[in-house]
């Protein structure tokens, strides 16, 4: 992957697409999380001597401008977290107005674009927007890893009109989730959890070849007991993919573990009456929200020695607080590893719990793009991260 330390970055106008795609409440930005991430790559161009040109999309408007997907609050969010003024271009990404806009810009100054999204060409990556959008900069670089699953414009259309190299962000994450996929250092513990097998089941091929260990938990867990004859009362499931979780715990069985406990509720809901129960012997009318008491016992003990974990997705319905107990048990004790073990949480779910344990700051590598470092993870080769190369 090209680096920023390729570009030519005196007096120049640099477009650097970054993900600005934030919680935004009544006019002000509720989580700036994305936006401070931002910083080390634009300040890097800034003391390089370039001008910066930042652009995002924000949420999914559907048929051009609409006032509530403007990236006006978020300019204003940036101005106070970069402590430096910020020009924001209301007019279309694409258009001549938003051209003499950046033409203006003087080395040092730093402009923010409208949401990319309005153009209704950024999702086709259409050849006419990319060669408009090329027009903005004299180099490209692209510091959103959580959009560089997607083939559109701003990311790898655009990218392939300009000299282009990877913000810090976008190569951080690259070689941080490259290490679960080649030569992990071992044992080698990867926990998996959420709602559904189907939505992660390319990511489990992908890493059950190259695990020690990989830990069940989540809505999904259920599917695989019921491939294996368990009675799992009410709880989620997949029937579409019985089949396929009996094959993987045929051929990887020494490797998967599941839960063999599970708090289980009468109800979908906070106030539902609970009992801890085997987790194959859940009573009709109950349904598994969270692992039980052994599981989670049997799961903290799988991780210690670990060399290398990577987690992903809660191991219950966590949002429900008498169910929060097994996720946050997992983000203790992944990050209770600091210093013996390589770790890396990825997924909002995830992220939210450990952020919530207090422990965020003994983990490794927090990955800020769910679906990208879940496809990253699936082996897939992301468009954005190819056009980098
Ligand atoms: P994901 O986005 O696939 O990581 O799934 C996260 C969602 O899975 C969360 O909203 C959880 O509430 C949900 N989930 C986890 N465990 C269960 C369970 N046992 N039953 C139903 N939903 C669950």
């Amino acid at each position: 992957m090209q680096t920023l330390n390729h570009l030519d970055l005196k007096g120049k106008r640099v477009l650097v697409r970054v993900d600005y795609n934030v919680p935004v409440k009544n006019g002000k930005v509720e989580d700036d999380t994305r936006i401070t991430a931002s910083l080390p790559t634009i300040q890097k161009l800034l003391d390089g001597g370039a001008s910066v040109v930042l652009m995002s999309h924000f949420g999914r408007p559907k048929n051009g401008p609409e006032e509530k997907y403007s990236l006006k609050p978020v300019a204003e969010a940036l101005e106070t977290v970069l402590k430096h003024d910020v020009k924001f271009i209301g007019s279309l990404p694409g258009s001549e107005e938003t051209l003499r806009e950046v033409q203006e810009l003087k080395p040092g100054d730093v402009a923010l674009l409208e949401n990319v999204r309005f153009e209704m060409g950024e999702e086709k990556n259409d050849a006419a927007l990319n060669d408009k959008l090329a027009k903005l900069g004299d180099a490209f670089v692209l510091d959103a890893f959580g959009s560089a699953h997607r083939a559109h414009s701003s990311v790898s259309g655009v990218a392939s009109k300009l000299p282009h190299a990877a913000g810090g962000l976008l190569e951080s994450e690259v070689v941080a989730l490259g290490k679960l996929l080649e030569n992990p250092e071992r044992p080698y513990v990867v926990i998996i959890g959420g709602a559904k097998v189907s939505d992660k089941i390319k990511v489990i091929k992908n890493l059950l070849p190259r695990v020690d260990k990989l830990l069940i938990g989540g809505g999904m867990a259920y599917t695989f007991i019921k491939s294996q004859g368990g009675k799992i009362g009410d709880s989620i499931h997949e029937d579409d993919q019985l089949d396929l979780a009996k094959r993987l715990l045929s051929e990887y069985g020494d490797k998967i573990m599941l839960p063999v406990d599970v708090i289980a509720a009468d109800k979908f809901a906070e106030d539902a009456n609970t009992q801890v129960v085997k987790s194959n012997e859940i009573p009709d009318g109950w349904q598994g929200l969270d692992i039980g008491p052994d599981t989670v016992s049997a799961y903290a003990a799988a991780l210690q020695g670990a060399k290398t974990v990577f987690w992903n997705g809660p191991m219950g319905v966590f949002e429900f607080e008498p169910f929060a107990g097994g996720t946050n048990v997992i983000a203790a004790a992944v990050g209770s590893l600091k210093g013996q073990a390589y770790t890396v949480i990825g997924g909002g779910d995830s992220v939210s719990a450990i952020n919530k344990s207090g422990k965020a700051g003994e983990i490794d590598h927090i990955s800020t793009g769910g679906g990208a470092s879940l496809e990253l993870l699936e082996g897939k080769e992301l468009p954005g991260v190819k056009a980098m190369e």
